[in-house]
């Protein structure tokens, strides 16, 4: 195990493992290309390992230039890419191959074939030693893959943490074991939102709230939003298949986290079966599920509150209000026997002062 900064890392591909996967790469490509001298575009800063070792296992007369573009700042992928050295010059009837060290989520790859496509390059084809299928948006072909990985953040042979861990001859994985995962249990206006603020600040941790993603692509009118506007309008759940799919992308954009909080999600069994499934498949799980109790007279009236701020339609109307805790007794709160049977159910009394409830909440995390 090696520490970088904060983080703790594994070991994940060995020297041997990695060069293997180099040569395979270097050996497909030239079977492609020997009959002529294709230019090599190492995508920096990541992937200066990956050509070296790349062209000393290339037979073939070659050229080689770089790129710099930069999307990860720190823990997670920031979106925006930037290019910070441009492409070569003179390539006008060349082969270009790109060589990435990673493809995860596809955006960087986006901006790269941006960047080549008002050129008149004769071929222009991507080889990436890291491909990570699971995330990746699948809008360009990859032409040549070294090791397909799932999706873990992953350090070493030029990736970094925060800059360091590029020297490292192997490949680290983020190490999952100090990770918290907590599931905020309770209905409407219990104040699952306003602690999750706080405990993701104390516990360093990503807060996903399933009501916000929706929220946000209403606003944006996304097709996501305006599928999602028709049943959050009359205070009725949205269909699991199209809210387990939005939860499986918000955790996959953040393989870096320290850990979730799971803010309005499980609301059914079958998303809570659905969760448990998906993080299985990341070495992940649930620790524990709290729940913040008040009774129904005061979450009218706070929801009532909240409503005169937010404009949320869904909190301005009794009615609208008493159908979302009727969606909760039926569909929410058996979920409560599903974690207790996990011994995973924890409840705390959410009535009283803010900083009172986070502490009552911090109490059964310390526990933990
Ligand atoms: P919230 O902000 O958590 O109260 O969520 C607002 C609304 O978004 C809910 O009343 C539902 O219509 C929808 N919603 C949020 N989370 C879920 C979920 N896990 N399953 C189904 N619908 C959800």
């Amino acid at each position: 195990m090696i520490k970088l900064h904060d983080k703790y890392f594994k070991p994940f591909l060995s020297e041997a493992e990695i060069q293997t996967a180099v040569k395979s790469v270097a050996e497909k490509v030239a079977a492609d290309y020997k009959d002529e001298t294709p230019i090599f575009v190492g995508v920096l800063n990541g992937s200066f390992m990956f050509v070296s070792d790349f062209l000393k296992q290339y037979p073939h007369p070659c050229e080689v230039s770089f790129v710099k573009l930069s999307s990860y700042q720190g823990l997670t992928s920031t979106g925006i890419v930037e290019t910070l050295l441009d492409p070569p010059e003179n390539i006008d009837d060349r082969c270009v191959i790109i060589l990435e060290d990673i493809i995860d989520t596809g955006r960087t790859l986006q901006e790269l074939v941006h960047l080549f496509s008002n050129t008149n390059v004769k071929e222009f084809k991507i080889a990436s030693l890291f491909y990570k299928s699971e995330i990746y948006n699948g809008e360009y072909k990859i032409d040549y893959v070294g090791i397909e990985i799932p999706n873990k953040f992953i350090v070493g042979y030029g990736l970094d943490y925060r800059e360091l861990g590029r020297n490292l001859k192997e490949v680290y994985q983020l190490n999952q074991k100090h990770m918290i995962n907590l599931v905020l249990f309770g209905k409407p206006g219990a104040g699952k939102g306003t602690q999750a603020e706080f405990l993701k600040e104390q516990y360093n941790l990503k807060h996903i709230s399933t009501g916000d993603l929706f929220r946000y692509n209403m606003k944006n009118d996304t097709d996501l939003g305006k599928l999602a506007k028709s049943y959050i309008d009359k205070g009725d759940l949205v269909p699991d298949e199209v809210t387990i799919k939005m939860l499986e992308d918000a955790v996959d954009k953040n393989p870096d986290a320290s850990g979730f909080i799971f803010d309005g999600f499980p609301r059914t069994t079958a998303q809570a079966e659905a969760l448990d499934k998906f993080l299985a498949t990341k070495d992940m799980k649930i620790d524990a599920t709290i729940a913040l109790e008040a009774n129904d007279e005061v979450l009218i009236q706070r929801l009532l509150e909240r409503g005169k701020v937010s404009g949320r339609i869904d909190d301005q109307d009794e009615n609208k209000i008493r159908n979302r805790f009727d969606e909760y007794n039926q569909k929410t709160a058996p979920l409560k026997d599903y974690y207790e049977a996990q011994g995973k159910f924890h409840s705390v009394n959410g009535i009283g002062a803010i900083d009172e409830i986070t502490h009552r909440l911090g109490k059964v995390i310390e526990e933990l």
